[in-house]
């Protein structure tokens, strides 16, 4: 531990280390209080004081804050509240007939000192989100939230602050170099949000250590629409899940494959919903958040640059006010495939249109890139539909529908390689800050003889 003597944190770091053994033998109505008190502040005591920075950070409806940021927070203790007793019991499994006499099981041990690094994008839910799995599991937490939204940061200070002692929960504003320094730290798990790029420096941190890590990450989650879908019901799903949040959000649809023959139709159907959804003019729609900061709002510029400039047709939107970060929803179609919008996760309101001939062609194009974090498929034909499923690797798919599987606590969620390791959500974000650790019993009767030397013929006989 002398190494790190020097790191601005260690002292905090060494305080829950010392707290972990208290924290991790609470009960389970010890901890289903400190999730009640979580809720109670999410729900009640800090909801407008949350509603009102999310505002401030990038004018996230108040309504779009209440849907994804506190109730996902608040339904995940519920589903952890209601679970926790046995997520916590000892799970008894057999034991081979040779150990006669021994009893066998595992439980869930708390990992010890974890570290839980998040973005901005759903700044409250990804970072609320995996401390429930953490507090369930009886771990001590040090967060460090995105500083790109610094006044909902502070608002989770403060309830960290006012809910929990520094030994058990800890949270640390600041820029980069706050979590480069907390990095270096042998911290005994790391669950960090953000990007692959990031993750990759993440994951090296840890190797130092041999810290496990879960990684949530991104990268282009496609969407499929066959010539059987609903077009309809596929315009409205997609307009809610790829323009919620402004397209920043990790499974929002970050591309369309659509069979050709049903292209035009399609955008005719995203008209519409865009409008009803938006109006004629967005800028004043109050259903719409803006692009976090002039960095982005210029990287997504730069998109639209790029894309004008190959000659890609902008079928909807493309208008831009650098004043307010505000980019219209926009759709664009005949992209080349060296157009930057193919190329990188989109992370915006920016939605591209490819057409395919057949499936295949569809697949191989999904496969030659990484692991999506999502892939979508819009289908009435089952054949179809597995066809896709059981032909591409995605961390979770939605058929006929998007983003709602991040809903289902009953069901993981995670990526796979590029866009993640190790999955979120109920009972696998429980075990994810959780350790399995195996126990066998020797009861008093009862030893296995041919393991002890000396060794002999009749032992030998026996093992063979
Ligand atoms: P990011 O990777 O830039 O930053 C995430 C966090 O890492 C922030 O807290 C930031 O302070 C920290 N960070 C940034 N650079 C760092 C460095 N060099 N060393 C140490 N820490 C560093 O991601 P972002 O821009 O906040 O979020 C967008 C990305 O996150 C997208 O790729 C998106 O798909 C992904 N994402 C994934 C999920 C998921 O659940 N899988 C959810 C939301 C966002």
């Amino acid at each position: 531990m002398k190494d790190f003597k020097n790191n601005p944190y260690f002292e905090l770091f060494s305080k829950q280390k010392e707290n972990q053994f208290a924290v991790g033998n609470s009960t389970c109505k010890q901890r289903i209080q400190k999730l009640n008190a979580l809720k109670k502040a999410v729900e009640i005591t800090y909801k407008e004081r949350i509603r009102e920075a999310l505002y401030t950070d990038f004018k996230k409806p108040y309504t779009e804050t209440d849907l994804t940021e506190i109730y996902p927070v608040v339904s995940e203790i519920k589903f952890a509240k209601s679970h926790l007793k046995s997520w916590m019991k000892r799970q008894k499994v057999e034991t081979p007939m040779a150990f006669i006499g021994s009893s066998s099981w595992y439980m869930y041990e708390p990992k010890g000192v974890c570290l839980i690094i998040s973005p901005w994008n759903f700044p409250l839910n990804l970072t609320f989100g995996p401390l429930v799995s953490a507090i369930a599991a009886g771990n001590t937490v040090i967060i460090k939230p995105s500083e790109m939204t610094p006044n909902i940061s502070k608002v989770m200070a403060n309830i960290v602050t006012d809910l929990f002692s520094e030994e058990e929960i800890a949270l640390v504003e600041g820029e980069v170099e706050v979590s480069q320094e907390l990095l270096k730290l042998p911290f005994n798990h790391i669950f960090f949000t953000g990007s692959p790029q990031v993750g990759k420096i993440v994951m090296q941190a840890a190797s130092k250590h041999l810290t496990s890590v879960t990684l949530e990450l991104g990268g282009k989650s496609p969407t499929i629409i066959d010539e059987t879908a609903n077009l309809k019901k596929a315009a409205k799903k997609i307009t809610w899940g790829k323009f919620l949040n402004s397209g920043q959000t990790c499974i929002a649809p970050d591309y369309i494959l659509i069979k050709d023959t049903i292209k035009d139709a399609f955008i005719t159907e995203l008209k519409k919903q865009l409008q009803h959804f938006y109006t004629e003019n967005p800028a004043a729609s109050n259903s719409l958040c803006r692009v976090v900061n002039k960095k982005h709002f210029q990287r997504l510029v730069n998109h639209l640059e790029d894309a004008t400039s190959k000659n890609a047709t902008i079928e909807i939107g493309g208008k831009t006010a650098s004043e307010d970060n505000f980019i219209t929803p926009t759709v664009i179609s005949n992209l080349p495939e060296e157009a930057s919008l193919l190329q990188e996760e989109i992370f915006g309101p920016i939605l591209p249109i490819k057409t395919y001939k057949n499936l295949e062609e569809a697949i191989a194009y999904i496969n030659a890139g990484e692991k999506p974090l999502a892939l979508y498929v819009y289908s009435k034909s089952k054949k179809n539909t597995n066809y896709i499923l059981k032909n591409t690797r995605a961390g979770s798919s939605a058929i006929n529908n998007n983003v709602v599987q991040y809903s289902n606590h009953y069901l993981p969620f995670g990526g796979s390689n590029n866009s993640g390791i190790g999955k979120a959500h109920g009972v696998f974000g429980f075990q994810e800050f959780s350790n399995m650790r195996s126990v066998m019993k020797q009861h008093t009767i009862g030893s296995i003889e041919f393991l002890f030397p000396p060794y002999n013929n009749f032992k030998q006989k026996l093992v063979n």
